[in-house]
């Protein structure tokens, strides 16, 4: 049987990213190779499969946004529409990785792995680091039964729902927190631990590609000394939606609390999740702000956005919320 193709999408990163010094890992400029030029650098990855690849974006991830998610998405879903590719390798900076694996896995649900890898050094650093992970992701892909959104970085998978940069400059910069990594890539294996990422709740029928402006959702923190200031500045501006990430287990200064209390009864959608790096919020009897339900602050900003884009796509076609 023909092996199936696997698909390499390109959006810029460090893993592209280039520095007047091999000795520099960090003052380099990311997204400057193009992936066709990347692929191209690592001959072992075109010997292991057929393997098409496509230029979606070339960004620092840290400049991420809704256009490019749109056009990822979409290329997504028409890559995976395709019976002869087998997964998408998607290359991405380090910075919005885990937001980005997030959208993914939340509007397209593959049964086909997508995934995502990057760099934390530099295409010409003395040891870059990219070309393994790109390897190691390729891996991933092809494992059978792999599915869902999940991140590779330094031999370790990382499910989209987990996934957090923790660290500025170490090549291990990423931790799934208490959930663990769904596994490890030795020598070319992939070891798996547990479980793909599964859906979230069903799938999403969100017509990408048609939305014109996203609902404004806007994270506030929680530290000594908050107040309502930001809360009152936000609401101001037309917010639809706030995340707070609150200290501890979800907790806010009474100042903050009012504020955002004060902007719930007004219609603005509030999450509460928690500044921690491991752990949930455990939610309490009488909890007056609905908690994130495990994700983190950026991911659950991600999935209020959505939720509002689709409680407006039902309000244009049912009249209803
Ligand atoms: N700023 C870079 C980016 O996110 C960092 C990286 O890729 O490691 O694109």
């Amino acid at each position: 049987m023909k092996p199936r193709k696997l698909v390499i999408l390109g959006t810029g990163g460090t893993i592209a990213g280039q520095a007047a010094l091999a000795s520099d890992n960090i003052g380099y400029t990311a997204a400057q190779v193009g992936i066709e030029q990347l692929l191209a650098t690592i001959p072992a990855l075109a010997a292991s499969g057929p393997v098409i690849s496509e230029q979606v974006s070339q960004i620092d991830s840290k400049d991420m946004g809704f256009d490019v998610w749109a056009q990822l998405a979409a290329r997504v879903h028409h890559f995976l529409a395709d019976d002869d590719v087998h997964g998408i390798v998607i290359t991405h900076g380090t910075d919005t990785l885990e937001e980005t694996a997030f959208f993914l896995q939340s509007v397209c649900q593959p049964d086909k792995p997508v995934v995502l890898t990057c760099a934390m050094r530099p295409v010409t650093a003395l040891a870059p680091d990219g070309p393994q992970n790109l390897m190691d992701a390729v891996a991933v892909a092809r494992h059978p039964g792999a599915c869902g959104v999940v991140a590779v970085c330094a031999g370790t998978v990382h499910s989209a729902l987990d996934v957090q940069k923790v660290h500025p400059y170490k090549l291990d910069a990423f931790s799934s927190g208490d959930a663990g990594p769904i596994g490890y890539v030795e020598e070319g294996r992939l070891r798996l631990l547990r479980n793909w990422p599964v859906a979230l709740a069903g799938k999403r029928d969100i017509a990408i590609e048609n939305i014109a402006s996203w609902p404004r959702v806007e994270i506030v923190m929680n530290y000594a000394g908050a107040s309502a200031l930001m809360v009152e500045a936000l609401v101001g501006q037309g917010v639809r939606g706030l995340v707070v990430a609150g200290t501890g287990n979800g907790t806010v200064h009474e100042a903050l609390q009012a504020g955002l209390l004060h902007a719930q009864a007004a219609g603005v959608r509030i999450v509460r999740s928690t500044r921690c790096v491991d752990g949930r919020v455990l939610p309490l009897p009488g909890n007056a702000m609905a908690d994130s339900q495990g994700l983190s602050p950026v991911k659950a900003r991600i999935a209020l956005m959505l939720e509002l884009v689709a409680q407006d796509a039902r309000i244009s076609t049912t009249g209803q919320a």
